[in-house]
């Protein structure tokens, strides 16, 4: 049986909030409920959107509920040529092509073909450079997209906590990023490589996240990757009902009083209140209750 690895991975766009504790919390439970390894990896790959001292603030945070990274912490801006052999073996085996299609072009693409969506749904890529399609006819790369395979489209897979799942990600997502167009790699494949290299066998995180998996899943199986167990956790609404979010404008949590924070943390993923005044002994009892 392999080894435990599981992991907690923040972009460090801005600080954590209650709602970011709640996934470290069970990641680093459930990794300690297995006898395993934590980790703590920086997601700072959209290099625009980070805010500089923001890893070492968030790793401050940490420290303050007790939360350390059991290996030296990894940081996806140093990552690069990971993901660019995996993007090469991605292209090599026909799974990835280039795009010229700006933003644009693939409204247009959609219009033309009377694809109506949603407002704030994101468009689902309509093929138009893929390379059964005539690929890019001319229009300079910008940007390269995974080629979802027809018969790989439905995937299904089961989360330890919302059960089983099924997502049709040809028709719900599309041939997604796994380059920008401004060179910055994807969030989707930044995220598997590094999954894969850690030996991460455990993915515990927010719900928000959930929606990603099959991407992920396809991904890890282009790749020749193993999969690894996934599990997210309930998310934390504030006042307006909204979830808590960095774009929302949601508060850091208060890490001069790191048992309160965690009592709020607990107290969503459904843990008992524990008893005492110290971190170490709440962590201790919630890995109890986690594990029973
Ligand atoms: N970096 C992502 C975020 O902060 C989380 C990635 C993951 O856990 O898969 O939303």
């Amino acid at each position: 049986m392999a080894t435990y690895r599981g992991r907690f991975a923040p972009s460090p766009t801005g600080p954590l909030h209650a709602g970011s504790l709640v996934a470290a919390l069970a990641s680093w439970l459930d990794a300690r409920a297995h006898g395993g390894i934590w980790l703590v990896r920086m997601e700072d790959v959209d290099t625009p959107r980070c805010v500089p001292g923001m890893g070492a603030h968030i790793l401050w945070q940490l420290a303050a509920c007790g939360l350390v990274s059991d290996e030296p912490v990894v940081q996806q801006s140093s990552r690069g040529a990971l993901y660019q052999a995996s993007l090469d073996q991605l292209i090599a085996q026909g799974n990835a092509y280039p795009c010229g299609c700006s933003r644009r072009d693939i409204e247009a693409a959609l219009q033309a073909a009377g694809v109506t969506r949603e407002r704030h749904h994101a468009a689902v890529y309509p093929g138009t450079c893929r390379p059964e399609r005539g690929g890019l006819q001319g229009k300079p790369p910008r940007a390269w997209r995974f080629a979802i395979e027809p018969h790989r489209a439905l995937v299904h897979w089961s989360d330890t906590r919302l059960g089983p799942q099924t997502q049709n990600v040809a028709t719900e997502v599309g041939d997604f990023i796994l380059r920008r167009a401004d060179g910055l790699w994807a969030y989707q494949l930044a995220v598997v490589v590094d999954d894969a290299d850690q030996g991460i066998t455990h993915i515990v995180r927010g719900e928000d996240l959930a929606d990603n998996t099959p991407r992920q899943l396809l991904l890890q199986r282009a790749l020749g990757q193993p999969e690894p167990y996934y599990r997210h956790t309930p998310l934390v609404l504030g006042d307006n009902g909204e979830k808590l979010s960095k774009q929302n404008g949601a508060q850091p949590f208060d890490a001069d009083h790191p048992l309160a924070a965690l009592q709020q943390a607990a107290q969503a993923l459904g843990l008992p209140p524990a008893p005492g005044s110290g971190v170490s002994e709440a962590l201790r009892h919630w890995v109890s209750a986690w594990s029973a």
